[in-house]
């Protein structure tokens, strides 16, 4: 691997500490890492030489939740306009019941080629459909997708196993055994994950949530983790619904029932806890938990906003998630709406722009306890973004260029991504794929996919449901 030398960046918002902002200077990257950032840094020979000018420089953001495979049905009238989430899974459940390692893989060139375009450099996804008549390797597609693309990747193998005969919410035939799917980490934690530093992929274990894993598969996962040191998460919190499932089934709160079960710690991190009182985001903290919210999603749900800025003052590990079919997958987005929606919700905690940056990029990267990324620092991976500020998207921000990235902007897609000292995005483009060949495979695949559930369930999809048209 060749040396990467960034020359004169007009700003480096390094988020360290300190919160510095650096003004004119070269980043140097050798390997895996960031080896200097000062000014005029001679060029080694061979360097790989990149403009820094009109740029500012973020460290790469970290998706901390996603279900890349949605993209097929995030535009159905009939999801897209669901009663409520239980309804919303029910109709899916039979749709991603033809689920298949193809579909896998081109919706993970797709959900990671717009995280790397909007400056992700980790992204975390949580897959957990493995219907009955599917190869089994959908993880392994995504897998393949994030090395073809150069992302680094921490993928969630995830899991149901309460069917709708036990009390759970998904039919059978989308779920497995809670045997097969301890044999099934196994494979996975023995075939791909790397646990070293400034590794490109881990595992991480992840059963779908409290209404559709049963408590027993809940307890071997944070186990079998334990012993192996690996990062678990699931679905916490996100509605009200789950709320009153919970109180029937188990007789607690959903975090209560986390805490009966030990899964809460620094290993630990779930989606959403929008439903979570003063005392359990106390408890959250003392645990150390970490917290993937996710404010496009659950406001266009209407679940609510998860009071992450009271979270992370009491100790909480937060980050973003873009989140499947619910968000706009572009990480910048979900930055821009979650500064929006914390103001216009905090009373006397107005969020600064640099604490939405620092828990897009940070947050996320303490979140899925990757230390190594998060910041540009000497030591730290070699993974940025340059945003080009030469735009009429920004035109008139001379003043504050790091915090108008957060305020401002049409168009997200930055102009460079590096990951791990390689450029993977260039002028906008991904640099490993061909972006027209990916866009026209998803959409003959989402055709397909659409047409064969429809034949298969008698449903036309087209249609809104009831209660709306009326
Ligand atoms: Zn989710």
């Amino acid at each position: 691997m060749s040396d990467l030398l960034i020359q004169k960046i007009d700003v480096i918002a390094t988020l360290d500490d300190d919160a510095s902002e650096l003004h004119g200077y070269d980043i140097l990257m050798q390997g895996s890492m960031i080896k200097t950032i000062g000014r005029n840094i001679p060029p080694p020979p061979g360097a790989k030489i990149i403009d820094g000018r009109g740029k500012v420089a973020l460290p790469g953001f970290v998706n901390t939740h996603h279900h890349m495979y949605q993209i097929y049905t995030r535009d159905l009238p009939r999801t897209a306009n669901a009663l409520d989430i239980f309804d919303w899974l029910k109709v899916n459940y039979d749709i991603w019941h033809e689920i298949d390692p193809e579909l896998v893989y081109v919706s993970a060139l797709v959900g990671l080629g717009l995280l790397l375009k909007t400056g992700c450099t980790l992204v975390s996804d949580l897959f957990y459909v493995f219907p009955d008549t599917a190869d089994k390797k959908l993880i392994d597609a995504e897998i393949q997708a994030a090395k073809d693309l150069g992302v680094r990747f921490h993928p969630c193998r995830g899991a149901m196993s309460l069917d709708q005969s036990q009390g759970g919410i998904p039919p059978h035939n989308v779920t497995e055994t809670d045997e097969d799917i301890l044999l099934d980490y196994e494979r996975l934690v023995n075939t791909y994950h790397d646990p070293s530093p400034y590794s490109m992929l881990r595992i991480a274990l992840a059963p779908c949530s409290p209404f559709s894993v049963t408590s027993n598969l809940m307890r071997k996962t944070i186990k079998y983790a334990r012993e192996h040191s690996l990062q678990c998460h699931t679905h916490l919190a996100e509605a009200h619904l789950e709320d009153v499932w919970c109180a029937e089934m188990f007789g607690m709160r959903p975090f209560e029932y986390m805490e009966s079960l030990d899964w809460v710690g620094p290993d630990v991190w779930y989606a959403h806890s929008i439903y979570v009182n003063e005392k359990e985001i106390h408890r959250m903290g003392e645990y150390k938990c970490g917290v993937a919210s996710c404010p496009v999603c659950n406001a266009r749900a209407g679940h609510g906003i998860a009071p992450i800025l009271e979270m992370r003052k009491q100790g909480v590990r937060v980050g973003f998630g873009v989140d499947g079919a619910g968000g706009y997958g572009d990480m910048i987005a979900e930055i821009q709406t979650a500064l929006v929606l914390h103001r216009l919700a905090s009373k006397d905690m107005k969020p600064l722009t640099n604490e939405m940056l620092r828990i897009g990029s940070r947050g996320g990267a303490q979140v899925l306890g990757w230390e190594e990324l998060g910041s540009l620092e000497p030591g730290k991976a070699a993974d940025l973004s340059l945003i080009d500020t030469h735009q009429l998207d920004y035109a008139g921000c001379i003043h504050d260029p790091v915090a108008s990235i957060v305020l401002y902007g049409a168009n997200h897609i930055v102009d460079t991504t590096i990951v791990n000292g390689k450029v993977v995005v260039e002028k906008g483009r991904l640099v490993q794929v061909n972006e027209e060949e990916v866009i026209d495979r998803a959409n003959r695949l989402s055709k397909e996919f659409i047409t064969r559930a429809a034949k298969s369930t008698g449903m036309d999809y087209s249609l809104v449901p009831l209660r709306q048209t009326e």
